[in-house]
């Protein structure tokens, strides 16, 4: 392939903050860039389809060439869906010590039978709202399992999009900036067949969570590096963010991306795309 995909993932619209959402949505129609939003069915105890003001701005992100996909069911623990990675708990101290102090009980919430009813509860909600069934799926906190694999397979979803590539964007969050982690060995930064026959579209991190002015260009560094040796290798840039931590009173996060956006024009061949345009054109691993 010669051209290099970018596909923008952005989570927990239907959650709180909508005009947050909102301005997001602005910045995107500027930009002219499409990006797949991973949206919580229940969110804050209240299906999507009682929310007004949401439907209205996720419709209008329909309309804009967003597409929009399912989020947990409704993001009330760390663990709804299985054990999130070690460098996610590392930033969620209370949750890593109880991963670390009843690992039995935690993992006794992820079976088949509890994962394919939040699932299904979930698309059902999904589906009533917005009108057609979500082909792909992000865990809370990116926990996944395999029963919640096996669920999504057995519901009809295509692909996920959980793993990690690049660990650093969390040693970020955390100031940790000299972890020098490496790329995670077994996560390919492209589309590939996963546990019960999912696709898995892995991002390559999360650069964007609650920026001040004074860390634009250490970030814009580790997603700008991020993007070269994403394109040296031939793979697809797919990149985590959310609405609330880039907007409102954080918008370096949006800086940095308008940054990446014009280097990326810059080069003539990215394209921007949905996350189910950059599986289309990338096409269907075996
Ligand atoms: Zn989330």
């Amino acid at each position: 392939m010669t051209e290099t995909l970018f596909a923008l993932t952005n989570d927990d619209a239907g959650g709180s903050a909508p005009e947050l959402f909102e301005e997001l949505l602005d910045f995107l129609d500027a930009q002219q860039v499409p990006v797949t939003f991973f949206v919580l069915p229940h969110g804050q105890g209240t299906p999507l389809d009682s929310k007004p003001e949401w439907m209205a701005l996720l419709k209008r992100a329909l309309k804009s060439g967003h597409e929009l996909q399912l989020h947990a069911f409704d993001h009330s623990s760390t663990f709804e869906f299985g054990v999130p990675p070690d460098f996610m708990l590392d930033i969620i101290p209370d949750a890593k010590a109880r991963w670390e102090r009843e690992p039995e009980v935690v993992q006794q919430a992820h079976t088949l039978e509890l994962m394919s009813d939040r699932i299904a509860r979930g698309k059902a909600i999904f589906e009533r709202a917005l009108g057609y069934a979500p082909t792909g799926f992000r865990g809370p906190c990116l926990s996944m399992s395999a029963n919640t694999y096996q669920a999504l397979a057995n519901h009809g979803f295509v692909w996920s999009s959980n793993e990690v590539v690049n660990p650093m964007g969390w040693r970020y969050i955390n100031k940790d900036y000299d972890a020098g982690e490496p790329w995670q060995p077994n996560v390919p930064p492209h589309p590939y067949r996963y546990t019960a026959g999912i696709i898995e579209i892995p991002m390559v991190s999360e650069y964007t969570w609650y920026l001040t002015p004074e860390d634009m260009d250490r970030h814009y560094d580790l997603i700008r590096s991020d993007f070269d040796r994403v394109r040296a290798v031939g793979g697809t840039f797919l990149t985590l963010s959310h609405y609330y931590a880039m907007t409102g009173e954080w918008t370096t996060g949006l800086r940095v991306y308008e940054r990446l956006f014009e280097y990326a024009r810059s080069l003539g061949d990215v394209r921007f795309v949905t996350v189910s345009r950059l599986l289309d054109a990338y096409g269907v691993p075996d």
